[in-house]
């Protein structure tokens, strides 16, 4: 085989190998909206076998709403109620999801003690970006950690405030791990949490979960700007029936931002 030839062969696998991941680079891919979610839409719509081809840093559930997915360097982990971290195998679905294919685009030092308010704050004042998604990663360790987790649900299917109501929650110390998560401008409510909506990958998989809190030990924040959306909307009469024009922020807010019952990780 000559010098050309092998060149030849060597771009035609390389098309074979990078198409997809190159063309989504930008772009985040959601499942469903957190509205219908509100609304109880916990059946499974796409399998995670089929979700890992739009990314492979992610957020979002489970099935039944059993538990908050964490996807991180294309492994998918699910949080149970009981504060484990189990394995997710690809014919496992999801009702609800976000995903990209994460590139640091910004690389930004947390000081010791920054807690997630303020970290929010210095976002907003220092990165004018505000009207794009953003993929959202903080590598490092923490001080302290609050994540909450769900438990599956049995139909007929209550709305998610209910189900928080009573929410297994986790606090951590000292622990080393990954947020992984999301910001959604404003003007998107429905689809996603508006601002930040982040989960928790401790790096022993000694748990994780929803955030609700977090102090930051010595960390650093990576930014991956997202300016591309893709929607992949459940088209079944669940869905499509279903009242959306409503402003849910207040259940939203209820159901994603506050507390609930201090449970201790099970770590059987
Ligand atoms: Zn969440």
């Amino acid at each position: 085989m000559n010098t050309r030839s092998i060149l030849c062969l060597l771009l035609a696998l390389t098309c074979l190998i990078l198409p997809a991941s190159a063309q989504r680079d930008n772009a985040l891919t959601q499942i469903s909206t957190i509205d219908a979610i509100l609304n109880g839409l916990y059946d499974g719509v796409l399998s995670f076998g089929e979700l890992r081809e739009y990314g492979n840093f992610g957020i979002g559930t489970f099935h039944s709403l059993d538990g908050e997915m964490v996807a991180l360097d294309g492994a998918f982990y699910q949080v149970k109620a009981d504060g484990r971290v189990y394995d997710v195998t690809d014919t496992a679905t999801t009702p609800f999801s976000s995903i990209a294919f994460f590139q640091a685009e910004k690389e930004i030092p947390i000081a010791s003690g920054t807690n997630y308010q303020e970290i929010q704050a210095h976002l907003k004042e220092t990165i004018p970006v505000e009207n794009i998604f953003q993929g959202i990663k903080i590598l490092g360790t923490f001080q302290y950690m609050k994540t909450r987790s769900v438990p599956g649900q049995t139909k007929p299917y209550p709305p998610l405030v209910k189900v928080t109501a009573n929410q297994p929650t986790f606090e951590f110390h000292d622990i080393a791990g990954t947020v992984v998560g999301f910001y959604t401008p404003d003007y998107v409510g429905g689809l996603n949490v508006p601002g930040y909506h982040l989960h928790f990958l401790a790096d022993d998989k000694s748990g994780g979960g929803h955030i609700l809190d977090f102090i930051v030990r010595d960390a650093t924040l990576f930014l991956d700007y997202l300016p591309e959306i893709r929607i992949i909307l459940p088209n079944n009469p669940d869905f499509n029936s279903l009242e959306l024009s409503k402003d849910r922020s207040n259940e939203l807010n209820q159901a994603e931002r506050e507390g609930g019952k201090k449970a201790e990780p099970d770590n059987r």
